[in-house]
């Protein structure tokens, strides 16, 4: 199969190219993207030989060119946004990882959607921002969205053993089924008050203590934000009201979702955390590909504790901007987007990053989304007005 990875010198991209290198399966990468490890992109298509790569500026360009030496005559080399755009509507390419953090996923993703490919999500911000947008394209051309996110990919993993029909919210979830689980680390600041963590730093905040990931997830993992965003994407993806979701507080990461049943019988995926097997089920999904026999090793505890309302305000806020629906996901992931880059840059304080998204989503409008173009106008709209909230509130 020729795979698209968007994104392939970031955490994901790696694990993907790793878990590639170690399949029995046919694999052939058609193309390749970074925004800046240039020398690493150069690295991996010298490798993999894709045709096609995607560069963030039309001055890389030359950079990868001189990097990849005589490979770079039969590579076509692309960029910016447009780039990625014509890269995800190639007909080739027929499965599509879509690693790129942020909304910058949105577009590229889309169009995969639209073509009807196999999409092995990532990125969450695409199925955030849309609503279900994404979800409702992707039943039209039977386009196949597998999400990698570790939890959601340990429900795809159980709900699988229902019947392939249960995934895509094609068949609504079993009757039986009284609610599922999320579980979430904690992050770095478990057990921190309010007063700790008003003083945290940002080189604090992305030290993630079971993951390795980039700087904006490891911020929201922080902040709960990224919990909050998976309940979103469970939400969407399975078809399942948010009063059904729960998240427990499980700081060894091994239990990553369960699903429990009204007669009080639970489920649960317990596996090693590492992104490799997420990654192998999404690519051999129904099927299984044999990896390290490292990541067998389930010692340890195994802690789990329900959150309580109002113990984490971004979570609290997703929660509400789910049940809200329409364009308030879009909302507060753009809110939330731009005020974890204002505290990586030490511009405001961490417990700054819920006053401000709250504050967006209360001076919102609330609308329909009927297609991408509202998307990115709603995004652009709450990127500004939050910009200027900072600007003028934060001095
Ligand atoms: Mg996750």
């Amino acid at each position: 199969m020729d795979i698209i990875i968007l994104g392939s010198t970031g955490t994901i991209g790696r694990n993907t190219l790793k878990v590639i290198d170690s399949s029995e399966s046919n694999y052939k990468i058609f193309g390749l993207t970074a925004k800046s490890s240039l020398k690493l992109l150069a690295k991996q298509i010298c490798k993999y030989k894709p045709s096609y790569a995607v560069v963030e500026k039309k001055s890389d360009i030359q950079k990868i060119k001189s990097l990849c030496g005589d490979y770079s005559k039969k590579l076509k080399i692309l960029h910016g946004k447009e780039g990625l755009c014509r890269l995800a509507s190639f007909k080739k390419g027929k499965c599509l990882v879509s690693a790129i953090s942020g909304a910058a996923a949105l577009e590229p993703t889309y169009i995969a959607v639209k073509a009807g490919k196999k999409v092995l999500l990532a990125n969450k911000e695409a199925l955030i921002m849309s609503g279900d947008l994404l979800l409702r394209e992707a039943r039209k051309t039977k386009s196949l969205i597998i999400p990698i996110d570790s939890e959601h990919n340990a429900l795809l993993q159980i709900i699988s053993i229902f019947g392939l029909n249960y995934i895509h919210g094609k068949k609504s979830l079993p009757q039986n089924i009284d609610s599922i689980s999320l579980t979430a680390s904690g992050g770095p600041f478990l057990g921190y008050n309010n007063r700790m963590l008003s003083q945290v730093t940002p080189n604090q905040a992305i030290k993630h203590p079971n993951w390795k990931m980039g700087k904006k997830i490891s911020i929201d993992s922080a902040t709960m934000m990224n919990k909050g965003l998976e309940v979103i994407e469970a939400s969407l993806l399975f078809n399942i009201n948010p009063d059904k979701i729960n998240v427990y507080i499980h700081p060894q990461s091994l239990i990553h979702a369960l699903i429990t049943f009204y007669d009080g019988s639970t489920l649960s995926h317990i596996s090693y955390h590492d992104m490799k097997i997420p990654i192998s089920y999404a690519l051999n999904w129904p099927n299984r590909q044999r990896l390290s026999k490292k990541m067998n090793n389930l010692n340890g505890t195994y802690e789990l504790r329900k959150i309580k309302k109002s113990e984490y305000p971004c979570y609290d806020l997703c929660i509400e901007a789910l049940k809200i629906g329409k364009n308030a996901t879009t909302i507060i992931n753009a809110a939330n987007e731009v005020a974890v880059e204002y505290f990586l840059q030490n511009k405001i304080k961490f417990t700054d990053i819920p006053v401000i998204i709250k504050y967006i989503l209360k001076q919102s409008k609330i609308r329909n989304i009927s297609n991408i173009s509202d998307i990115l106008k709603y995004d652009i709209e709450t990127r500004n007005l939050t910009e200027e909230l900072i600007r003028t509130k934060w001095k």
